[in-house]
């Protein structure tokens, strides 16, 4: 299986931040990628940074890159994870919406399998925080349109790591300590879906 990690965004991208100006998700997505890639890599599985750059890659081009590795490899041993963190605003303001929650495109496909994978290391990683489920499909994963999860041809599965524009949560996701478990609880999930 080969693993693609996608962080969102770049240093270009407008707004993207928390009301205090303390969080970049650009910035955070990438300490996540990097450490999900560095910590898979080590233990075995192979993976890889589907955005190295620091500036905003174009949805085509991130799914054209994604596409070309499952032309290789077979989409069905491509798992593509897209980290990014939340916001409920327009960054102006603090608000309310706290938790964390996993997207795939519209339908029954693999990659709802990967997303359960994802939940069920996320909820045992953070018993102490919400979690945000949509059963309309009858998972717990959320359904959307956005381009990396439609156009790719592999399972992928986006993940809205939390909020940081809630006031607590981004106090809380800036500490290296919730950033490794956050980290771990990824890499967790990879694991059970390659187990399966
Ligand atoms: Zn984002």
């Amino acid at each position: 299986m080969i693993v693609l990690i996608d962080n969102g965004h770049g240093i270009d991208t407008a707004g993207k931040r928390s009301p205090d100006g303390r969080f970049r998700e650009y910035l955070w997505n990438r300490w996540i990628a990097a450490d999900v890639c560095a910590r898979l890599l080590a233990d075995g599985i192979e993976t890889r940074l589907l955005v190295p750059e620091t500036n905003d890659i174009a949805l085509s081009t991130r799914v054209r890159r994604a596409n070309k590795v499952c032309t290789e490899a077979g989409a069905a041993n491509v798992l593509l994870v897209s980290v990014h963190a939340n916001a409920a605003g327009d960054g102006s303001r603090w608000m309310n919406a706290q938790g964390w929650s996993a997207y795939t495109s519209p339908g029954k496909t693999k990659a709802d399998t990967a997303a359960e994978c994802f939940y069920d290391a996320f909820e045992r990683a953070f018993p102490d925080r919400k979690i945000r489920r949509d059963y309309s499909d009858g998972d717990r994963d959320w359904e959307a349109n956005f381009t990396i999860l439609k156009n790719t041809k592999c399972p992928a599965v986006l993940l809205e790591n939390f909020f940081y524009d809630n006031r607590e949560e981004c106090s809380w996701l800036l500490s290296p300590y919730t950033q490794y478990r956050i980290v771990s609880a990824i890499c967790d999930g990879v694991k059970r879906y390659a187990a399966l």
